[in-house]
């Protein structure tokens, strides 16, 4: 299947979920769509090392964008080890595809990768359901 790469068309609300605020589905989505483009300032050369942001977008070994700017609405996508969507890197830009499908009312959320779950989210204690499920199975069973 083609993929096009128009964010858009589908309507997304920025809202309350269990990692603060999350990005959910207004209207159900079809699986492999465009929802949105992640939008940053170009940071790539040596601020890319010094800079702090969480919104760090590494697209190629030489493009690096950091999307911490509120405009960029998926910045507020929230990491899940279940994830619904997936981003993909076309012509040096980053786009937020569904990879199945959403309902209406679901929050759209996406795997930030290993190390990114290591270093800021592990410590923290992974609030997607997946890990919550896995918690919630151990105190039982403990
Ligand atoms: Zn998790």
């Amino acid at each position: 299947m083609r993929r096009t790469y128009e964010p858009g068309k589908f309507k997304v609300q920025v809202k309350k979920s269990k990692a603060g605020l999350g990005l959910f589905a207004a209207e159900d989505m079809p699986k492999n769509i465009c929802i949105i483009e992640y939008v940053g300032r170009d940071i790539s050369g040596p601020e890319e090392y010094t800079s702090r942001s969480k919104y760090l977008f590494e697209i190629s070994s030489k493009k690096t964008i950091d999307g911490q700017a509120r405009s960029n609405t998926a910045r507020y996508i929230n990491h899940s080890c279940r994830p619904n969507a997936e981003p993909t890197i076309y012509k040096g830009r980053v786009y937020i595809f569904t990879s199945k499908k959403i309902k209406a009312g679901e929050e759209i959320c996406y795997d930030y990768g290993k190390a990114y779950w290591k270093e800021h989210i592990e410590p923290m204690g992974c609030r997607c359901p997946k890990c919550i499920e896995k918690r919630e199975r151990q105190t039982v069973t403990a």
